[in-house]
């Protein structure tokens, strides 16, 4: 049993299933993916979660063979040598086809583990971690420490101004840390479909305040339309030194364990498979 299709979900669904292991995967949403988040406004696709990758471990470079994907840039103000990887699909065009054949059941909401765990002798736990452990009856104290920070993303079809290439405008500041254009990144055929995430500290401060506000702070000109996501599990700050926790026959995994970033979802879910293994 795993909970969460997102990256490190079916990452280790994937790892134990060719070993032969029959594996359900249990999430909450409508589609697989999670964080790995594509939507569309009319014509326009944007990625409002993760917005690219980098890869570092053989590990990781050897599954990305075969994922969708492709070299975006080497960087957003001018060539630092490192590649950063999309997907033409949109983001969650990988985690769609990681999910193929895969016994994975959507709208499925687990509130205890015990509820769900009938016929099956173990689970991996992916959802962000505070939303793990409230599925269990006891205490970790090991993993009350993780902490994430929140993130206000808004997606803004038709805005009076696209970006040049590579097309993207990393601050990493607040109120706004980054803004990307879909459609010069090479995922939106209708042009000026731009992504704006608001930096963790205005995102926490403005997590209750109505859209409209939040919109009238963040974009500035006029667009034809605008829809805001909540993230409010969006980067783990305070991570676990490890790749996956086990407590008996749980394993907590997701990008708290190890790296807070697509390459640490991916590498925790595989050593979470290794760990049941
Ligand atoms: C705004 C934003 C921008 C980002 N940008 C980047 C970036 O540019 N580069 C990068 O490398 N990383 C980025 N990331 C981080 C990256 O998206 C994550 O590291 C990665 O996708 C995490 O995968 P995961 O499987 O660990 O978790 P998730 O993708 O969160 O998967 C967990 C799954 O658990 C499910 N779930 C939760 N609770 C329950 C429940 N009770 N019952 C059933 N299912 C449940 C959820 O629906 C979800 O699908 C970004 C994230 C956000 C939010």
């Amino acid at each position: 049993m795993i909970i969460g299709a997102g990256l490190s979900g079916l990452t280790a669904a994937r790892a134990l299933t060719s070993r032969g292991v029959s594996v359900v995967v249990l999430d909450k949403g409508r589609r697989p993916g999670g964080r790995m988040a594509t939507r569309r406004l009319g014509d326009a696709t944007f990625d409002h979660g993760a917005q690219f990758f980098t890869v570092r471990s053989s590990e990781f470079a050897a599954l990305l063979a075969e994922w969708p994907v492709r070299e975006w840039c080497r960087g957003f103000s001018g060539d630092d040598g490192h590649p950063r990887f999309i997907s033409p699909g949109g983001m969650n065009s990988i985690t769609t086809q990681m999910a193929r054949g895969l016994d994975v059941r959507c709208e499925v909401q687990v509130a205890k583990l015990a509820a769900v765990m009938d016929g099956f002798d173990a689970a991996i736990l992916t959802a962000p971690v505070p939303q793990s452990l409230a599925m269990l009856d006891e205490r970790v104290p090991e993993l009350e420490a993780i902490e994430y920070d929140r993130c206000l993303a808004l997606m803004v079809r038709g805005a009076e101004q696209g970006l040049s290439e590579p097309g993207a405008i990393q601050t990493l500041g607040e109120p706004i840390s980054w803004i990307a254009d879909n459609h010069t990144k090479g995922v939106s055929s209708e042009p000026h479909a731009i992504t704006i995430h608001a930096g963790p500290e205005f995102s926490l401060r403005h997590w209750e305040t109505p859209e409209d506000e939040v919109v009238a702070q963040l974009c500035t000109g006029s667009y034809r339309e605008v829809k805001l996501h909540r993230w409010k599990f969006a980067k783990p700050r305070v991570l676990y030194p490890e790749r996956c926790y086990r407590r008996g026959n749980i394993v907590f995994a997701g990008d708290a364990f190890g790296e807070a970033r697509v390459e640490g979802a991916v590498l925790s879910g595989l050593a979470a498979a290794e760990a049941l293994a």
